[in-house]
């Protein structure tokens, strides 16, 4: 019976930091629990892909792990811990109720051990010392009773009887007699030699303070610690050590093609044809991401197709042999045993292409991303280092200026009006907004909150509001750009929903567009802190009725799920190329008429397949409407449908 499974999920694991210096990571792994061991798999559990395992009649402690409000540097936000002689594997569960289920079967599990400890360690060994207790010595006595028997993150526990009071454990855990190499506890995660994380800069960052460290473009650098999702601690190859954007670097690793310029994650079919038709070169190309998971296009550009009347843009599926090694090819008879010397022997030789790769497209010229925040842990700006130049508008919350941070970062700067907005609980939020990282969210670089009126500075987006841009350029958008446009705003809400995050105000009004025409979304969780009954109540003439699902204009029930409402209305506004919502109704009526069923008829240049994807986020019942991140796999699969299959 001991091989009986009792669970199975993916979780995410941190490194046990077993040295000092060795840097934290986090592992997503499969892990299984049966009668006898807790094992983890990288990927499948299959012994081939086995990374660890625990006996179970070794562990001494499963439980949660309080946060203690510390940032989670991965994206499961509900840790728990399994102590094992003297070892803590730190695991991370997806949701509440995974952990809870985690913690209590192994508890179950655990309960005649005999080395169970008596108190332990709420809070997380981190850099050195206990995060609960302070206490610096990993095998310091816990500060906390243990409770077996409960689950502490649903009510207080009564004390354990029997149990003998300052005594750390109730015993030593018993000598184990080797069971056989494969089932011995280990932790293949965790070798020394695996730990070193290699990255390489794909941009310049000149390092904002003292304590950041500049990158160069193409050098490698060493992680040392990866503080939050936003911010590494990294060390380059003269020893110098300081903070670095972890958007700004990719780890340095076989099979991993973002260090290379001629890969394009983000790009589809679309965005490549556009990039490729704008640069106008012969032989221009993108290696991008194929329609189908783990495989890859290059898309290549001629300006010289015969007979088709210049310039054509070719799109090539990267082709996998079966079987080990796997080899890589273009044309049958040239293979590779990876793909950047597939790329490479293509750059010299055309070989059935219709032109050889020759020059990269897409990344080179591209502008370095926003970094969260100037610095790590800085979100406090010295208004004396902002320039004014222009003004951009004005909203809800007063005037909006382009200005210059340190004279040369071009930024937003929103001066908050006298009575607007309630400020103090916008500040305290402001430090978890600059955390809010992604390419498609309008980037909280930080405030000026020492001053009056505050200060809110952002990312600045060239194009401004994209309701106006959709109004201004109304007649020019192709099916395509309108898919692009949607794709973008899903993409960034899919970032909020991950982090459990509601916008409470999504609208083409509150996306922006920036010189890349890639639109991000804007104001995110603003709306709390706005100071104005007209806008904050259902019955206010500036409710957003038309952009609400009942839930919401009925009872303020906000939930990600009432953004995707909201979504399936920007998406319409999308699609109108900038329309008012139900034009010829009042709100009143609007509330009437959605309350009998009544939606946004479809607009001309929607597909049937896209109108589908707008009703769905109108469903009545919140549950019953898609997640953001089945909406971006719509999208994109409407996006590729758009265009012709690759040869
Ligand atoms: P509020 O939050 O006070 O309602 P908005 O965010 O709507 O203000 O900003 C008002 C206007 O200012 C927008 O419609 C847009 O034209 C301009 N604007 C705001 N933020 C930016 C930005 N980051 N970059 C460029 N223009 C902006």
């Amino acid at each position: 019976m001991s091989g009986e499974l009792l669970l199975e999920e993916t979780l995410i694991k941190r490194s046990q930091q077993k040295k000092r210096t060795s840097p934290l990571n986090y592992k997503e792994r499969l892990f299984v629990l049966t009668r006898s061991r807790l094992t983890y798999y990288d990927g499948r559990a299959e012994k081939k892909f086995k990374r660890g395992s625990i006996e179970l009649s070794r562990i001494r402690c499963a439980e949660i792990v309080k946060n203690g409000g510390g940032i989670i540097p991965c994206q499961n936000k509900y840790p728990f811990q399994v102590v094992y002689e003297t070892n803590i594997l730190y695991v991370f569960a997806p949701s509440h109720n995974s952990r809870s289920l985690w913690v209590q079967s192994l508890k179950e599990e655990i309960k005649d051990n005999n080395g169970v400890l008596t108190k332990f360690h709420p809070q997380f060994w981190q850099e050195g010392a206990w995060l609960c207790c302070r206490q610096a010595e990993k095998l310091a006595p816990g500060c906390e009773e243990y409770n077996l028997f409960g689950d502490i993150s649903r009510k207080p526990l009564p004390p354990i009887p029997g149990e003998e009071p300052r005594n750390n454990c109730r015993r030593p855990p018993p000598p184990v007699p080797p069971t056989g190499d494969d089932d011995d506890d280990y932790d293949e995660d965790d070798d020394d030699d695996d730990d070193e994380e290699v990255v390489v800069a794909l941009y310049d960052f000149p390092g904002a303070e003292s304590h950041d460290l500049s990158l160069v473009k193409g050098e490698e650098y060493i992680i040392l610690e990866k503080c939050d999702v936003n911010w590494y601690k990294a060390c380059n190859q003269y020893g110098e050590e300081g903070y670095i954007p972890s958007n700004y670097v990719t780890e340095k690793k076989s099979g991993n093609l973002v260090q290379f310029v001629w890969y394009s994650k983000q790009v589809n079919r679309n965005k490549a044809e556009e990039l490729l038709r704008k640069e106008d070169k012969e032989g221009a190309f993108i290696v991008r991401d194929s329609s189908t998971a783990g495989t890859y296009t290059v898309s290549l550009y001629t300006k010289s197709a015969a007979g088709e009347g210049g310039a054509a843009i070719k799109h090539y599926h990267i082709k996998q042999t079966q079987g080990s090694p796997q080899q890589f090819y273009l044309a049958e008879k040239h293979l590779f045993n990876s793909i950047p010397d597939l790329i490479e022997y293509h750059k010299h030789n055309a070989a059935g292409l219709v032109a050889r790769l020759r020059y990269p497209v897409g990344k080179q010229d591209k502008s370095a991303p926003s970094t969260a925040g100037f610095s790590y842990d800085k979100w406090e700006i010295n208004p004396s280092e902002l320039t004014f130049m222009k003004e951009l508008g004005s909203g809800q919350f007063g005037l909006v200026r382009l200005g210059k941070w340190r004279a040369q970062h071009k930024v937003a700067i929103k001066a908050i009006k006298e009575g607007a907005m309630y400020e103090e609980d916008f500040l305290e939020e402001a430090k978890v907004m600059m955390k809010l990282s992604h390419p498609k969210l309008v980037q909280l670089y930080g405030v000026c909150s020492q001053q009056k009126p505050i200060y809110i500075v952002t990312e600045f987006m060239e194009h401004g509001c994209l309701l106006n841009f959709l109004r201004q350029q109304r007649g020019s958008f192709s099916l395509g750009s309108l898919l692009s446009i949607s794709l973008d705003v899903s993409e960034g809400m899919q970032h909020l929903e991950a982090n459990s995050f509601i916008h409470r105000d999504l609208a083409a009004r509150n996306c922006l567009v920036n010189d890349s025409l890639v639109v991000k979304v804007s104001d995110f969780g603003m709306a709390r802190y706005v100071l104005d009954d007209q806008y904050t109540s259902s019955s206010g003439v500036k409710f957003p009725v038309k952009w609400s699902p009942p839930e919401v204009f009925n009872f303020c029930k906000y939930s990600s799920k009432s953004d995707v409402w909201s979504f399936g209305v920007l998406m319409w506004e999308v699609f109108t190329e900038g329309r008012m919502p139900f034009e010829q109704n009042q709100n009143h009526e609007v509330v009437t008429l959605v309350t009998k069923g009544h939606r946004l008829y479809r607009p001309k240049m929607a597909t049937a397949a896209i109108y589908d994807i707008m009703q769905l986020c109108w469903h009545e019942r919140p549950d019953e409407r898609p997640s953001f991140s089945q909406l971006c796999l719509m999208i994109s699969d409407a996006l590729e449908g758009d265009t012709p299959p690759p040869n």
